[in-house]
């Protein structure tokens, strides 16, 4: 017999192929919970934004600040409480990754006017705002970067991870941002400033090829022409060979006009580079006149003319020199953490509730006991910054501990109360993909009995995909109720949410095609344009049609957006939905997830069919005559759950 449907119409539900989601307005939603939910942030969904491409407010083809502000109703349309933006300071590309001024909010996204405004609004709403901060690395074209490039005595060579010999000084292990290790896992040293590497003037070079050693003196001698017959050649400027003369057994010379601005190499092929015809010298070893000078075939690195010459070291690329802050036991006191504590504590007087820290695996290089050392510190000054502005409860700070495997990143635990969760995402595409649900709720709760052994009260940051990766739709398929039913799991988990701007709207974008086809606008009106100008025009306009966009979703039951704002509002309703604990219950369908959430007295269970196929579920221990929030076909006879392909339901116990 049938107990109970979850739907409005029992007898059409049974014949409805479509999926079909339950609103949770009615008599089973608790106003008064609600409310208190509401006000003790239960529900913890976080909205991730691309302030560069969200909403333009002035038509200048950006997003910007005032953009979010406007569409604050859209932002709580999906229950969340939190948003994080972009990196919103003065940079020196689109993503603001490579911050300029860190004090500062980029002209192309508004004014610290406008950001007071957005975070005002928000907070009548509820809404707390988190700023994305690097503190990994800054740009290039950050005036401490600038300055310590062009002058010696700069203070501000101290707050980069600078050498003027990185071989010798790594194998030394003297380079605090590899604490104390030899390898830095990723990244390179760069030269910090061409000037000094070149040379322009009458010069005489003498190779001892019995001593690999190159003696280069300043003269007034005559210049030589290149030699016809030469064996061995000095490689300088733009493409110059200069062929030297034999003037004894394994002596070579010649007088040149040299005009370089990075040095020179040594070839013994005028055709050939590899094969050991390139020598050079050692990185960061500039020659000093008249004095021989070794020379070599393996690292063979330009010769340049200044013993003064420096490198500095970047995790990614160039343009985001590596910031250093000392040996990491004492990194609160390094000059860059001052500066940077500084920046931070203006806007979390501004009101700031949160910070999203960006590739804080890489701030002592891939040293995982350096990195949690940092934080904590990072953490414990910004924490007392939030309680000395009067901000309630602890300060918020997530960290993108982008690591290989769950087991590592469970440490960055010890300096954050909160890490991006992407081994739950992996996992749970796998498992959409291979319709397998029934390991599902253990492996997530092992991911957070991993955490909690290094910090009780973790904030687990559950996500799916984000700015950096793949969108959630490319992972599966662009099938779209593979996408509601990860949007289903995500908003039923324990953990903190997190929805990235467009997977609401079931957004799909390869970074294949570059960074910006995950970074998509927001399509806010079937016939409206959407701001790609930061993105230089790269967006995928066969995506952005009417049909994606809010308005049409709004409209449409079937929508993908509808689907996350259900699921959003039954978590932010129900207090065990919200942050209750999670306990795996045993699946007598490989298909099919089943968990339980448990707050105080309060306990729901969530089974979610994996599988493309109806699967039939017995729960005679439980109840399940209270849907709190279905998606896709859900009925229930005699004790035993019905759910149709990639369904979802929650009931109240
Ligand atoms: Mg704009």
């Amino acid at each position: 017999m049938m107990k109970r449907f979850c739907f409005m119409v029992p007898a059409i539900a049974l014949l409805m192929l479509t999926a079909c989601i339950r609103p949770v307005d009615g008599p089973d939603v608790d106003p008064a919970w609600m409310q208190q939910a509401s006000t003790e942030k239960l529900a913890d969904i976080t909205y991730q934004i691309n302030v560069y491409s969200f909403a333009d407010s002035d038509g200048d083809g950006w997003g910007d600040i005032r953009g979010i502000t406007r569409h604050l109703d859209y932002i709580e349309s999906l229950g969340a409480t939190g948003l994080w933006l972009s990196p919103i300071h003065e940079a020196g590309s689109y993503h603001g990754y490579d911050v300029i001024d860190y004090n500062s909010v980029s002209n192309k996204l508004g004014t610290e006017t406008d950001l007071r405004e957005l975070i005002d609004k928000a907070k009548a709403k509820n809404i707390s705002i988190y700023l994305d901060f690097v503190l990994n690395h800054s740009g290039k074209l950050n005036n401490w970067f600038q300055d310590a490039s062009s002058n010696p005595s700069s203070p501000y060579r101290d707050y980069y991870v600078i050498s003027s010999n990185p071989e010798a000084d790594v194998a030394a292990r003297k380079v605090d941002n590899f604490a104390g290790a030899y390898s830095p896992g990723m990244g390179s040293w760069h030269i910090m400033n061409q000037d000094g590497l070149g040379y322009k003037g009458r010069l005489h070079f003498l190779l001892d090829w019995n001593n690999k050693t190159v003696t280069v003196t300043e003269t007034t001698e005559a210049a030589q022409p290149s030699n016809p017959s030469a064996t061995r050649w000095i490689y300088y400027g733009s493409g110059v060979l200069a062929g030297l003369y034999e003037t004894g057994t394994g002596i070579y010379e010649i007088t040149v006009d040299f005009d370089s601005d990075w040095g020179f190499l040594i070839r013994t092929s005028t055709s050939q580079w590899d094969g050991g015809h390139k020598w050079g010298g050692q990185q960061g070893q500039g020659v000093t006149f008249g004095s021989p000078y070794k020379i070599n075939n393996s690292t063979a690195a330009d010769i340049v003319f200044s013993s003064e010459s420096l490198w500095y070291f970047a995790s990614f690329d160039s343009s985001m020199p590596d910031l250093n802050y000392g040996p990491y036991a004492k990194a609160s006191e390094s000059p860059a953490f001052k500066a940077l504590g500084e920046a931070a504590s203006k806007w979390i007087d501004m009101g700031i509730a949160g910070l999203r820290l960006d590739a804080v695996a890489w701030i002592y290089q891939n040293q995982t006991a350096a990195n949690v050392s940092f934080l904590k510190q990072w953490y414990d000054y910004c924490n007392t910054a939030w309680k000395a502005a009067g901000g309630s409860g602890d300060f918020y700070m997530v960290g993108e501990a982008w690591v290989d495997t769950a087991e590592k990143m469970a440490p960055y635990y010890g300096g954050l109360p909160s890490n991006f969760n992407f081994y739950y995402w992996y996992t749970l595409k796998d498992r959409i993909n291979r319709g397998k649900g029934d390991d599902f709720a253990q492996t997530a709760i092992y991911f957070q009995n991993l955490f909690r052994r290094y910090r009780p009260d973790f904030i687990d940051a559950i996500k799916l995909s984000n700015h950096d990766e793949d969108r959630a739709a490319n992972d599966l398929g662009r099938i779209k109720e593979k996408e509601k039913l990860a949007a289903a799991v995500l908003l039923t988990s324990a953990g903190k949410p997190f929805i990235y701007q467009g997977e609401e709207l079931g957004y799909w974008g390869s970074k294949s095609q570059g960074d910006e086809y995950v970074r998509a606008p927001i399509k806010w009106t079937v016939d409206g344009s959407v701001p790609t100008n930061a993105l230089n025009g790269k967006a995928d306009f066969g995506m952005l049609t009417g049909s994606i966009s809010v308005e049409y979703q709004e409209n449409d039951s079937d929508s993908v957006l509808n689907v996350y704002r259900a699921f959003a509002k039954a978590r932010n309703a129900w207090k065990a939905l919200a942050k209750g604990s999670a306990a795996a219950v045993s699946s007598p369908s490989s298909s099919v997830a089943l968990w339980t959430r448990t707050c105080e007295e309060q306990v729901v269970l969530v089974a979610h069919n994996f599988g493309t196929s109806e699967q039939s579920v017995p729960l005679a221990d439980y109840t399940l005559d209270k849907c709190i929030v279905s998606n896709g076909s859900v009925t229930v006879s005699d004790g035993t759950l019905i759910l149709g392909p990639r369904a979802s339901a929650v009931y109240l116990q």
